[in-house]
């Protein structure tokens, strides 16, 4: 009987264009009690978004399951550092979509994430090729998965991209993505699922007038 609760079996949605957006967005109506959906329920919830969103070799994320399930204390501690983490992200992002400033506790709560992240970076070579991959000593495995979320969002912070930032404007649906739109007017999260309802609610209410 494993230790942690199995994944929920959730297919994360990616179509935030940026990492750490598609993070923040692993929960569903946030501002409605009745309808919010935690997609971030375990740590094997964790490791299933990390797989979908391709953020590990498959091997590794094999290893971080064997290694949660003998590990609970610490698998508990990684898990709630993931969700703080993503709380940071969506307040300091929703604040950017919103024109305004991200709080400095949620800055600095990022910083200290994608500095630990930073920590674990090593330059690599293989016959003449390059490239940044992650180390761990080992005792950090379990926190493997939050480098990249952490880099992605000071990387998003620190770049023009920080711009394109929106909140989806379906009024059931807070869910955040970069705008790459010609004239910088998309206004849903997902075409296929906000754009779509939200198309059809109008044209209920048009043609109920
Ligand atoms: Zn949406």
């Amino acid at each position: 009987m494993p230790s942690i609760k199995p994944h929920s079996g959730y297919h994360f949605d990616l179509s935030g264009g940026a990492l750490c957006l598609d993070f923040a967005n692993t929960v569903s109506h946030r501002h409605l009690p009745q309808r919010r959906a935690e997609h971030l329920d375990s740590y094997a919830d964790l490791v299933a978004f990390a797989d979908q969103s391709k953020l590990l070799p498959p091997k590794l994320a094999a290893s971080l399951r064997a290694r949660a399930n003998r590990d609970p204390a610490g698998t508990r501690s990684a898990f709630r550092k993931s969700i703080v983490l993503r709380e940071s992200l969506y307040r300091a992002f929703t604040a950017i979509a919103a024109g305004k400033h991200a709080r400095p506790a949620d800055v600095r709560q990022i910083n200290d994430f994608a500095l630990a992240a930073l920590q674990h970076r090593k330059l690599a070579q293989t016959n003449g090729d390059y490239r940044w991959e992650w180390r761990s000593n080992g005792s950090d495995l379990l926190d493997r998965i939050l480098w990249p979320i952490a880099e992605s969002a000071a990387e998003l912070l620190t770049s023009e991209d920080r711009a394109a930032v929106r909140e989806c404007r379906a009024p059931d649906c807070e869910w955040l993505f970069l705008d790459h739109s010609r004239n910088r007017s998309r206004r849903w999260c997902d075409m296929k699922s906000c754009g779509n309802r939200q198309k059809a609610r109008r044209h209920y209410q048009r043609a109920h007038a």
